[in-house]
């Protein structure tokens, strides 16, 4: 008896003993890394930023209103010739007094058949209100969004040139999400509709992961690692202000900071990892001086934005993208 119990000792000492050393004879590689490529395609920035005004010039792109159909338009007339295939997904979500808010969210996908996956995303509405304004006066006026909406739409926009000249060996969608800043400050429910809808009708869609652009264009932009993004998925935020260093931009700050509710909220609430490029120190318009003080208000306008900064997130990005690898 005593006997047998040594034997059954040795034996699982010897069991685990062989599965330490298999452990460490294959290490669990992650299931995607950055590997330095050295053939990192060029941002232009001057496309970038050229986007970003003319869709601006638009006018307010408040649902329901003409203006937002011809940005609609100005999305689906530059993205067709560039993607490999667009899904324009039309819906209807209620507004404030009985108001149908008729939204389209828009995909543009890059080697559609590929399983591993990744998208990036930017909101490309603007806020009917400009109720951030001191004069309660112009709070139903409607905010042009040149930054909040229109800066991140830019840099997609560009970057769908870049991905159709020059192609990567994973998949990658660019989703332009409808009625992200509609919802009134009192009222989170009617913010985020358009990724909210798109959460809930995912399917069997399970990109790797996501990266949100909301508010990238100002002059003088700062990028915290923000923090709710940090507690969705660290390791991305990690991966892209690693690319951030590693293209020495000026504008991404190694640190958290800030805990922003956004387009990324529901999707990461939906179970697909999601983070936010954000520059949440606009967030609030709380600085009582100073050129940056214009979220949700009139002012919100070509003028803040800065071609050094989308320059600089087209470089990180443009890195990120062409140094990832899927194991
Ligand atoms: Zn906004």
């Amino acid at each position: 008896m005593k006997k047998n119990i040594y034997l059954i000792t040795a034996l699982l000492i010897f069991i685990s003993f062989s599965c330490t050393k298999k452990e460490e004879e294959q290490p669990v590689k992650p299931s995607f890394e950055l590997i330095k490529n050295d053939v990192i395609p060029a941002f232009d920035s001057d496309n970038a930023f050229d986007h970003i005004s003319k869709f601006s010039a638009l006018g307010p792109r408040v649902p329901n209103s003409k203006e937002h159909q011809m940005a609609k338009n100005y999305l689906i007339t530059v993205l067709k010739p560039l993607a490999d295939s667009l899904a324009i997904t039309d819906f209807i979500q209620n507004g404030y007094e009985d108001e149908k808010l008729n939204l389209t969210n828009i995909t543009a996908s890059f080697n559609p058949g590929a399983k591993n996956r990744i998208f990036l995303c930017a909101h490309w509405d603007s806020r009917p209100w400009a109720d951030a304004e001191k004069d309660k006066a112009l709070h139903t006026s409607p905010v042009l969004g040149a930054n909040d909406g229109g800066s991140g739409v830019g840099v997609l926009l560009e970057l769908a040139k870049v991905l159709h000249a020059k192609k990567v060996d994973y998949g990658i969608d660019l989703i332009f999400f409808d009625g992200e800043d509609y919802g009134r400050h009192s009222d989170l429910s009617k913010f985020f509709l358009g990724s909210t809808y798109f959460a809930q009708t995912k399917g069997s869609y399970s990109p790797a992961f996501g990266i949100l652009l909301d508010l990238v264009g100002d002059k003088e932009a700062k990028f915290y690692k923000e923090e709710s993004s940090i507690q969705a998925a660290e390791n991305i935020v990690d991966l892209v202000w690693s690319a951030a260093a590693a293209t020495s931009s000026k504008h991404f700050i190694s640190e958290p900071k800030y805990a922003i509710s956004d387009d990324h909220t529901p999707i990461n609430q939906a179970g697909i990892k999601c983070i936010d490029i954000i520059d949440a120190e606009l967030v609030g318009a709380s600085e009582n001086i100073g050129r940056r003080a214009y979220w949700h208000t009139l002012r919100d306008d070509i003028d803040n934005i800065g071609i050094d900064t989308i320059d600089d997130l087209g470089k990180v990005l443009n890195y990120f993208i062409y140094s990832l690898k899927f194991n």
